[in-house]
């Protein structure tokens, strides 16, 4: 039908758009940026341009009412319905500001690089100034129901409400706050130095590949390069294209970004081709796609039956380095909790207090409480305040993320909420799956990977968050399994 080809050639120009985006953050050449900004502003517009008009419009008008009669959860319903939401809140943004903000954004990230290189925030200022002044505008346009950032939130998580977000995390504040505290003296008490020794560059990738395998990677639907800040992005089920980053002198962060981006992949691989070209063939939320990366990441990587398997993995690509290592010390290792600066680094306990801060950041910036050229400052004082440390320079403070450099102001929050979603599905997959952790103990992730498929990534984007958290749970978004499970975990290494 007339829609499908319209949805069809969007959906083709928004995917090449994200190959030049993989692109640009994998091989592109730094002095590519301005050419490259010129192309992204192009296809950008040409995407909004075939989506964005009158004759999408009509159509979706007349196919609502023809489908109406068909279940809630058919294709054709699905599609019209879901279609509807993007069309009605993309039609409130003008295709002047749609291109603006590409050009902002692809600049940004440039600025952002040089600002990162240099070491110097007033680098990136003057471009993250620009990108805050668009995505206000584009706030106002959207319009919001209790407050601006609402506007923001929505494109992460449809449906969610900063009020209840923040309930969320107050929450969890009262509960990790204290933890962080009382574990605090007891640093010491878990060793993880031999996660630090050097570790070949190349046995490394080689470690994250099996990993990858193991968890059920398709490779001949997605390859693995090497970036600055690891993300995954896919253009189709058929290609789905995770990034990692190796350090030499740090064993997890390879192997957790690679779980983690593994976790991401697995869930585009398992969308239905036939959902490909279409709204249908994006997860609900960046909070749920979150859960899966954080599911395979903590409650699957930092897990004793995983290590009882890839211990000794480990220990045959680096038997000088990991000598003597036991089942228990590498399991305390990787689950060392310390008040940190850098976020994706963050262990789970603290890892929540990261986003706090940015959370924080973000609705002082959008409400005009806050000056982007203070940023610095007001970072510090909030990672004072959350976790008690201070970057000594903007890289390992203001300057660490990517988000803001690519317009993402909004985003954030879902990296909490996905922390709370993995814990919930985790244990409804435990329950439905018997057995489950010792398979997981024999290196065999196949039910694991099912459950998922068949729960979750299957039904791809015809739920909203809310709709499929109590289709798979059984109840809704919560803070308390979360809280339970990190008590209980850390408990028990750190002898609370
Ligand atoms: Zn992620």
């Amino acid at each position: 039908m007339r829609l499908r080809t319209l949805l069809g050639e969007t959906a083709d120009l928004e995917k090449a758009g994200a190959v030049l985006g993989w692109d640009q953050q994998t091989y592109m050449p730094p002095d590519a940026a301005g050419s490259r900004s010129a192309q992204m502003v192009t296809l950008a517009t040409l995407a909004y341009d075939r989506f964005v008009n009158d004759e999408v419009g009509q159509l979706l008008e007349r196919l609502s009412h023809d489908v109406e009669a068909l279940p809630y959860d058919s294709f054709a319903r699905s599609l019209i319905r879901v279609t509807r939401r993007k069309y009605q809140r993309e039609r409130k943004l003008s295709r002047d500001l749609v291109g603006k903000l590409a050009e902002a954004t692809t600049l940004g990230h440039h600025g952002w690089l040089q600002a990162r290189e240099q070491n110097r925030f007033e680098v990136f200022c003057p471009y993250l100034e620009r990108i805050v002044d668009l995505v206000v505008q584009k706030a106002e346009a959207l319009g919001y129901p209790e407050c601006r950032y609402d506007a923001l939130l929505d494109e992460f998580e449809p449906e969610m409400r900063t009020s209840r977000v923040e309930a969320l995390f107050s929450q969890l504040k009262e509960a990790l706050v204290p933890l962080v505290q009382a574990i605090r003296p007891q640093v010491a008490q878990v060793d993880d130095s031999f996660l630090h020794r050097h570790f070949d560059e190349k046995k490394q990738w080689d470690f994250g590949l099996a990993v990858l395998q193991a968890m059920g990677f398709d490779f001949r639907r997605g390859r693995m390069d090497s970036t600055v800040h690891p993300f995954t992005t896919a253009f189709s089920p058929t290609d789905v294209r995770i990034t990692t980053h190796v350090v030499p002198d740090n064993l997890a962060s390879c192997l957790f970004s690679v779980v983690h981006e593994g976790g991401h992949a697995l869930y585009e691989q398992g969308i239905p081709l036939e959902f490909e070209r279409t709204p249908l063939g994006e997860a609900p939320s960046f909070g749920v796609h979150e859960s899966q990366s954080r599911l395979w990441e903590n409650l699957v990587g930092r897990s004793r039956p995983f290590w009882r398997h890839f211990l000794p993995v480990a220990q045959s690509f680096f038997p000088a380095e990991l000598r003597g290592v036991d089942l228990e010390a590498m399991y305390r290792a990787v689950n060392r909790v310390e008040p940190s600066l850098i976020r994706t680094d963050a262990d789970e306990v603290t890892y929540n207090l990261h986003i706090f801060v940015r959370f924080d950041l973000e609705r002082q910036l959008v409400d005009g409480k806050l000056a982007v050229k203070d940023l610095p400052e007001a970072w510090n004082a909030l990672m004072q305040d959350y976790l008690g440390v201070v970057p000594r320079n903007p890289r390992e403070g203001v300057l660490q993320d990517v988000h803001w450099s690519d317009g993402s102001i909004g985003y954030f929050p879902s990296y909490t909420l996905g922390n709370l979603l993995a814990v919930q599905f985790f244990d409804q997959a435990r329950k439905e799956c018997p057995g489950l952790e010792d398979e997981m103990a024999a290196g065999r992730f196949g039910t694991l990977k099912k459950w998922l498929n068949e729960r979750i990534h299957a039904l791809g984007g015809k739920y909203t968050p809310a709709e499929l958290v109590s289709r798979v749970t059984g109840t809704e978004l919560q803070a308390e399994p979360y809280i339970r499970y990190i008590r209980s975990k850390y408990g028990e290494i750190y002898g609370l």
